[in-house]
């Protein structure tokens, strides 16, 4: 079977290269940081992270990380329920918690399993989830695990929520979900509005804050806290992999009755190994470095504030952003492709996206901005996509 499996494989592989889809790895061989190398090339000043604290390299975290290594070993070589729970996983639970303001909050090895395990073990047939239509594939594949019905709202068109809600209004239970920050255009989900529109037409709303923690709000507690929602919103979930230090982990935070349920039917929990222990006490150790000084959270904001303005200056089309990516807009695919390689030879590492990624017609390369950048970096970072812009006739 395999000899006729092979050319399927080999013949779909083709058709991904011929549509210029296939995607290539580029190969770091230094710490993820604002000064990276690259395999087969120079260093080069990283804008493509999710490192939006600069916390992937630092040395409180690897400190804490190797202590715990020495204290409480590798790993705990169980799901939690059977002998996986450690102090440690208990106390970065209590810390998520007290960052966001909520009840309680469980541990999944990724927030793609948070994603994946929230909606099966709490809604049914006759539950309602009203998704935003741009949603992380994660909160996709999460629905698709649940049998409650599936009503779809465009991207933070409230008019379209309102409608759909209405549509859902005889079933028995209504959450509506959305991403905190739409990792393409950096927009913030209107979540004053749709937590509105939820107490209008009873229902709850989760937030994924996988690129708004950290981030958004002036402590970068995320959407809960720039829009005065501390503790209203249900369901949270987030990961340990960007802002918060970049290794792995995810979480859901929010009602105590909500993670209760989780613990017990929420499968990815129930049948995955739990996170090692230095991964919970560098989490641990990253919570009381935010929660002391508020110094990283500034200089993310001031970086962004300073990059998007500069870039306006100088004459590119920057999507409205509260977070911390600036989509540089193209439009034309091709045009995205070659911009990036040209200002990769300029050092500066960002990457393009056009259609299937961005819709048609959209194509943008998206700069991640972080706490890590000095001004020089952004500076540096500027006057190349000038440079490059003033060459691809994209400047004037
Ligand atoms: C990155 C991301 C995830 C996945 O997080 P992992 O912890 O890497 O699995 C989930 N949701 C959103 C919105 C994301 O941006």
């Amino acid at each position: 079977m395999y000899n006729n499996f092979k050319k399927y494989l080999t013949e779909e592989i083709t058709n991904i290269k011929e549509a210029g889809l296939y995607k290539n790895e580029r190969i770091i061989s230094t710490p993820q940081s604002a000064d990276i190398k690259v395999q087969g090339g120079d260093n080069v000043l990283n804008f493509c992270a999710n490192n939006y604290l600069g916390l992937a390299d630092s040395k409180v975290l690897i400190e804490a990380a190797k202590r715990a290594m020495d204290e409480r070993g590798y790993g705990m070589s169980s799901v939690r329920f059977i002998c996986g729970t450690g102090d440690l996983h208990k106390e970065l639970e209590r810390k998520i918690s007290d960052f966001f303001g909520t009840e309680d909050a469980i541990l999944y090895a990724a927030c793609f399993d948070a994603n994946g395990g929230v909606f099966e073990p709490l809604l049914g047939e006759e539950d309602a989830i009203i998704s935003d239509a741009l949603n992380h594939a994660s909160i996709i594949d999460g629905v698709r695990l649940c049998k409650a019905k599936r009503f779809r709202y465009a991207n933070a068109d409230m008019a379209d929520l309102e409608k759909q809600l209405i549509a859902a209004k005889d079933c028995r239970f209504r959450l509506i979900c959305t991403d905190g920050v739409f990792s393409m255009d950096g927009n913030v989900a209107p979540v004053d509005k749709i937590y509105a529109l939820a107490q209008k037409y009873d229902a709850m709303v989760m937030v994924d804050e996988s690129h708004s923690a950290g981030v958004v709000g002036k402590t970068g507690r995320g959407t809960t806290e720039l829009y005065n929602l501390k503790g209203e919103v249900e369901i949270i979930t987030g990961t340990l992999g960007k802002a918060f230090g970049g290794a792995v982990g995810g979480f859901t935070t929010g009602k105590k009755e909500v993670i209760e349920m989780l613990r017990q039917r929420s499968r990815p929990y129930l049948f995955s190994n739990s996170i090692p222990p230095m991964i919970a006490a560098a989490g641990i150790a990253m919570f009381d470095l935010i929660d002391k000084t508020n110094e990283l959270q500034d200089k993310l904001h001031s970086n962004t504030a300073y990059f998007v303005e500069r870039m306006k200056a100088a004459g590119f089309d920057i999507k409205p952003t509260e977070s911390a990516i600036c989509a540089v807009m193209l439009y034309d695919a091709k045009l995205s492709q070659d911009f990036a390689a040209r200002l990769q030879q300029e050092g500066i590492y960002v990457t393009g996206f056009y259609y299937p990624v961005v819709p048609k017609g959209q194509a943008r390369i998206r700069v991640q901005v972080s706490a890590a950048h000095e001004k020089e970096h952004l500076d540096k970072c500027i006057a190349a996509f000038t440079k490059v812009g003033k060459e691809l006739n994209v400047l004037k």
